[in-house]
């Protein structure tokens, strides 16, 4: 099979790391370019990275000599390559603008970034849960004026740890949602070592968690409907406190769920255990073959020892407890993977089963 020549865009910072070591050996796609800010074009890519790069294993081969280009011009990928992985971090203004330029170029964008979530017609898709949302793509298209090009998304990275834990609990009347984040520093784009603030300390804040957490939720259990995607009538309520803590991988969320009826702990492990979606039935080159793991002892899921879960696709679950219409749980997944760069690969592998990047 021909493979998809992709770019990476902010291929030199956390998330667009993971990109370039994933794609190194991936079955469908071949990264074709990498592209950060005007700062680092013109350098190779190899040489740029080693003060820089912050996985254990070293840069691949492939990309140790390619250029990296400055990304503020879209048309020059024309012929190049076949679609873009997003992961520029800029002000939401200045990002929506650089994807719909790429979009508007015919390339299908398949963004990290928050600044495109929330417009009605761009899906923002976690593949196990709302795959169907794709089908806003012709409307966009249509907006956009673009015949192939178009901007895909995946959720924030917190909500991985929570929002498959939730979604098959909907059935039960899930009524209140009350979550606390304990957040990863990869999330901010740093390592412990470049972020001494953290050392020894938890920081209680991080800038616009709280909203994604309890917005985007909703827009996933959306319904897809005269080419936008419309939020449920009844939603549950969710709140959410989003924490930094001093952990290097892995985004950990302790959750409070409440029911509009009477649940028991059998019927919500048994909906976990039965969970899967559309990358498991396609056998996605990524997908987790399951993609909620229940572990049974009192003090898992750990980041340190299960945030590697197949890969780091896989979201774990531990410590359920409770009775009646009321439930505790703890979640966790892998923020840098399942969250961002893992995840966004995975809804590549979905829009090109679908033929959307054909
Ligand atoms: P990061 O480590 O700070 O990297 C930022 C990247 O953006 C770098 O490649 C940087 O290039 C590039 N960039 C900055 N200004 C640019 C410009 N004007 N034009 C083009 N490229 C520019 O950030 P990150 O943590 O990887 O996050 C990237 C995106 O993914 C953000 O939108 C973030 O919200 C999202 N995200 C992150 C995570 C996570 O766990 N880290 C999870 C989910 C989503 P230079 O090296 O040249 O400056």
């Amino acid at each position: 099979m021909k493979k998809f020549r992709c770019a990476i865009v902010g291929a030199t910072g956390t998330v667009g790391q993971r990109l370039v070591a994933l794609l190194a050996r991936h079955e469908w796609f071949c990264p074709a370019a990498l592209l950060a800010s005007s700062r680092s074009a013109g350098r190779r890519y190899g040489e740029l990275m080693r003060e820089r790069w912050q996985l254990p294993l070293p840069v691949p081969e492939y990309a140790r000599d390619m250029p990296v280009l400055a990304a503020d011009d879209p048309a020059a990928l024309e012929g190049k390559v076949d679609f873009v992985f997003f992961a520029a971090d800029l002000p939401p203004e200045k990002a929506r603008a650089l994807e719909e330029s790429y979009a508007k170029c015919e390339f299908p964008v398949v963004s990290n970034g928050a600044a495109s979530r929330l417009v009605p017609d761009v899906p923002m898709v976690i593949p196990e849960i709302n795959p169907g949302h794709l089908a806003v793509i012709p409307a966009q298209r249509e907006r956009l004026g673009t015949k192939r090009g178009f901007i895909a998304t995946k959720s924030n990275c917190s909500l991985q740890s929570y929002v498959p834990l939730l979604t098959p609990l909907l059935p039960f009347g899930l009524r209140r949602v009350k979550v606390c984040t304990l957040q990863a520093v990869s999330g901010a784009g740093k390592t412990l070592e470049s972020f001494p603030e953290i050392q020894d300390n938890v920081i209680p804040f991080i800038r616009g968690e709280e909203e994604k957490c309890e917005t985007e939720p909703l827009k996933i259990w959306g319904k897809c409907e005269g080419g936008k995607i419309v939020l449920p009538k009844k939603p549950p309520k969710i709140s959410a406190q989003c924490l930094r803590v001093p952990v290097s991988e892995g985004h950990l969320a302790a959750v409070f769920a409440e029911f509009s009826q009477s649940v028991s702990k059998e019927r919500i492990l048994a909906a976990w255990n039965g969970f899967s979606g559309e990358p498991q039935r396609l056998r996605l080159p990524s997908a987790p073959k399951k993609f909620i793991r229940y572990f049974e002892e009192d003090d898992r899921p750990q980041p340190k020892t299960d945030r590697s879960l197949e890969n780091g696709m896989a979201v774990a679950a531990g410590r359920l407890r409770g009775e009646g219409n009321s439930f505790r749980f703890i979640g966790l997944s892998h923020n840098t993977l399942r969250g961002a760069a893992g995840g966004a690969v995975l809804l590549a592998e979905l829009l090109a089963a679908k033929g959307y990047l054909g």
